[in-house]
């Protein structure tokens, strides 16, 4: 199938990237029929929000968005591993539009001045040639009068694979590996921290933990889409 799709992506480059069906002029990315079918994750400013419930104790939030439920096997898992693994940008600018879309409609958006994506260890941006986070921010960028910093919040250390390691490990390797620089222009802002999934919501908590020692910050947290670890 995906050596079809390859083939296919390079002559016809207009086809939805969860069916394979060729796009009509009017549509990007997906058909309709798939963009209709997209497992939604939109929740609101209450105590119901599973995804800001992730967060309960750990990081004190203004608002926590997602646009899209991720689950092994369904179409934004195929979306996201598309855009991250086979360096498909287009497919991570339209998810952080869609994104945008959702934070727009969100009253506690408004004050939002900088949008900071969750930066990647500088080893395997190389490796693969873009950070995601920042992709979805700059589509988030589109829709929202905000700024895209990616020079605030940096990565320290290499953290190797995560994969073998318990919950507490992982952690544990998580927790002092970004740090800040320039924080005089973020003083007394809304901060808009962005990652691509959000699952234990480890790595966003050792970015807010960053960014709330900073004076007078107030963070929300936005992510293309929830998987319920
Ligand atoms: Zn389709």
């Amino acid at each position: 199938m995906s050596l079809i799709f390859d083939f296919l992506s390079l002559i016809y480059p207009k086809i939805c990237q969860v069916c394979g069906k060729s796009l009509f002029r009017n549509e990007h990315i997906l058909c309709m029929k798939c963009k209709h079918h997209l497992p939604l994750a939109r929740f609101g400013n209450d105590h119901k929000n599973p995804v800001a419930q992730v967060f309960w104790g750990r990081v004190p939030t203004v608002m926590v968005t997602t646009a899209f439920l991720y689950n092994k096997g369904n179409a934004v898992q195929q979306l996201v591993h598309n855009f991250k693994y086979r360096g498909m940008r287009d497919i991570g600018i339209f998810l952080g539009e869609e994104l945008g879309r959702v934070i727009i409609e969100n009253p506690l958006h408004h004050d939002i001045t900088h949008i900071i994506p969750v930066p990647l260890h500088p080893k395997k941006h190389k490796k693969r040639g873009f950070n995601q986070s920042e992709i979805i921010a700059r589509g988030i960028a589109g829709n929202i009068s905000a700024e895209c910093n990616t020079s605030i919040l940096y990565r320290k250390s290499y953290s190797g694979t995560q994969t073998r390691k318990s919950k507490f490990e992982r952690w544990e390797n998580v927790e002092n590996i970004f740090s800040i620089k320039n924080e005089n222009c973020i003083k007394n802002k809304h901060i808009l921290l962005v990652d691509d999934v959000i699952t234990t919501g480890a790595t966003i908590e050792a970015c807010a933990q960053c960014l709330l020692r900073i004076e007078g910050v107030r963070l929300s947290i936005a992510a293309v889409a929830f998987t319920r670890s």
